[in-house]
């Protein structure tokens, strides 16, 4: 340990974001980097309590304290070199993980919490400053072929340990380039697409095979043509032609808002939007699903729903340049601090204001959304009605409050209110799949499903989540396939 005295000389400083009034006028990143030096006394801040909880809590199982050590000393390549040891993409976690492990730091029990997730992400990008992160194929190959269903995190992340222990390693992905939601999910303004390519570029010299615009399915269950341009692959003769197939197809099912007026134009999935300005950002043509493009310029926006989705939608219609935009949410406004239900080192629920909220707009809490009205077929309106939530037979339980019903103007709605499933797109049900009660592929004891040569991980298995449980699920799944051969 570096400092024994660093917390107590050291406050906590996060490394901040750009201006809003020049970051609202780009998709560049909007976090920015601490100088080497105080990175260094960040990293100064972590006690080595004994019993680190954050190692604990974070789903790859990172060992930070000794990482810390090795930031504070200023042996970035050494911290790398442990970092990676835990964790295949530091670069994606460093950016858009919620830090899970911070909420758990033992410093943060009374003081505020090591800044570990930027420490990461400092790590990561000063290893490829100093040109040690570098392809390193597996020394021999073992004969064995695996195909990968799916490029994102998970799909991803198994590859990397799949490949590296010698199996030749074919990732099908429907989408034109790998990432999965990293990709045409998670706004350019959180994480930029050329860390997912200088990531992809790195694997593929190591030996990984990647096919995008390549649909594993069945044209059968696909809505009319694809339009894309992609390609089906047929499920069953690619499971002839390998040792082993991992899906990780992810939980793309939005869930959707069925009041009157859902019909409305205008009406519109978070995901469509926000992968549409992504894709655009990207340069992609024709590649979206609905023929008319959805733009926020000068409209009145309502997002549906007050999560992560639902922010990176506020930042993204305030840069398109939105007349207003209001965020609605129906449960109640979460607690500013951690609230006695959920005591360190758990997760707890609290308000989070982003760096998108900080952009502007406004939010509306406990707010239920009863039916949308228009004219010529286009929204116009939502009609709104506040609630009130309470314990019930042990429930949390809503009630509509009296006489409390509203109007907001508008004409753009951006739902997004998370994902349910996997979407049906033949793969399931032409390897004879079994699904769970949520419909999303049920898996027995650790990875495998219902089908002998067929293994699932990330979303797709345990339902919507995020980045890093996806990697680690996606490891976890390559090491329980490796043992079973
Ligand atoms: C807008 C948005 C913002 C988010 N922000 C964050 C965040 O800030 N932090 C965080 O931790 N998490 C965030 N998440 C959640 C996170 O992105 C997901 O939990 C994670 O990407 C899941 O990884 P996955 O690999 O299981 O699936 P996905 O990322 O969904 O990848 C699945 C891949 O499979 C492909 N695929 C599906 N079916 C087929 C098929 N039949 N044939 C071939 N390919 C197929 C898809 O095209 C896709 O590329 C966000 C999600 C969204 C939608
Ligand atoms: S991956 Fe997430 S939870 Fe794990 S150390 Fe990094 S920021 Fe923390």
């Amino acid at each position: 340990m570096g400092d024994p005295r660093g917390f107590l000389k050291v406050r906590r400083k996060t490394s901040g974001y750009r201006p809003v009034e020049e970051r609202i006028n780009d998709y560049s990143e909007v976090e920015v980097r601490l100088p080497d030096e105080e990175r260094r006394a960040q990293a100064s801040r972590c006690m080595d309590c004994g019993v680190p909880f954050c190692h604990w809590a974070c789903p790859v199982s990172n060992v930070m304290p000794e990482w810390q050590d090795r930031v504070f000393r200023g042996d970035w390549a050494g911290a790398w070199a442990l970092l990676e040891d835990r964790n295949p993409f530091p670069e994606f976690t460093g950016r858009v993980c919620p830090a899970l492990c911070e909420a758990s730091c033992v410093l943060g029990s009374n003081d505020e919490p090591v800044t570990i997730r930027q420490n990461e992400l400092a790590v990561i990008e000063k290893a490829f400053e100093l040109g040690v992160v570098h392809k390193r194929p597996p020394k021999a190959r073992n004969g064995k072929k695996v195909a990968i269903v799916g490029a994102g995190p998970a799909g991803l992340s198994a590859a990397y340990y799949l490949n590296r222990a010698g199996f030749l390693v074919t990732v099908y992905e429907g989408d034109r380039k790998a990432g999965g939601y990293l990709r045409y999910g998670i706004p350019d303004f959180k994480l930029d697409k050329s860390f997912i390519d200088r990531r992809i570029a790195l694997m593929e010299a190591e030996g990984v095979i990647f096919r995008t615009g390549a649909r594993v399915g069945s044209a059968r269950y696909a809505f009319g043509t694809r339009g894309d341009g992609s390609e089906f692959v047929n499920p069953r003769a690619l499971a002839d032609s390998v040792d082993l197939i991992l899906l990780t197809i992810g939980a793309r099912e939005p869930r959707d808002l069925p009041v009157p007026g859902r019909e409305l134009s205008g009406i519109v999935q978070a995901l469509d939007f926000l992968s549409l300005q992504n894709r655009t950002l990207a340069g992609e043509k024709g590649a979206v699903k609905d023929a008319a493009p959805v733009t926020a310029y000068g409209k009145k926006v309502v997002v549906i729903g007050g999560g992560d989705t639902g922010a990176d939608c506020v930042g993204t219609a305030n840069r398109q340049g939105a007349l207003t935009v209001t965020q609605i949410e129906v449960m109640p406004t979460p607690p500013e601090h951690r609230p006695a239900s959920s005591p360190w080192p758990l997760w707890p629920t609290v308000l989070k204001t982003s760096s998108s909220h900080m952009e502007g707009g406004e939010r509306l809490w406990a707010v239920n959304t009863k039916s949308f009205t228009g004219r010529a077929g286009v929204v116009e309106a939502i009609r709104c009605a506040r609630v009130d939530w309470h314990l019930k037979d042990g429930r949390q339980t809503m009630t509509e409050i009296p006489g409390s019903e509203f109007e907001l103007g508008t004409d753009l709605v951006l739902l997004a209110m998370g994902f349910t499933h996997v979407v049906q797109d033949g793969v399931v049900a032409e390897l004879d799949l079994e699904t769970d009660e949520r419909g999303n592929i049920r898996t027995r004891g650790s990875f495998h499903t219902s089908n002998p040569k067929v293994w699932a991980a990330g979303d797709s298995r345990n339902g919507a989540s995020l980045v890093v449980r996806a990697i680690a699920d996606g490891r976890a799944a390559a090491e329980a396939m490796i043992r079973s051969l």
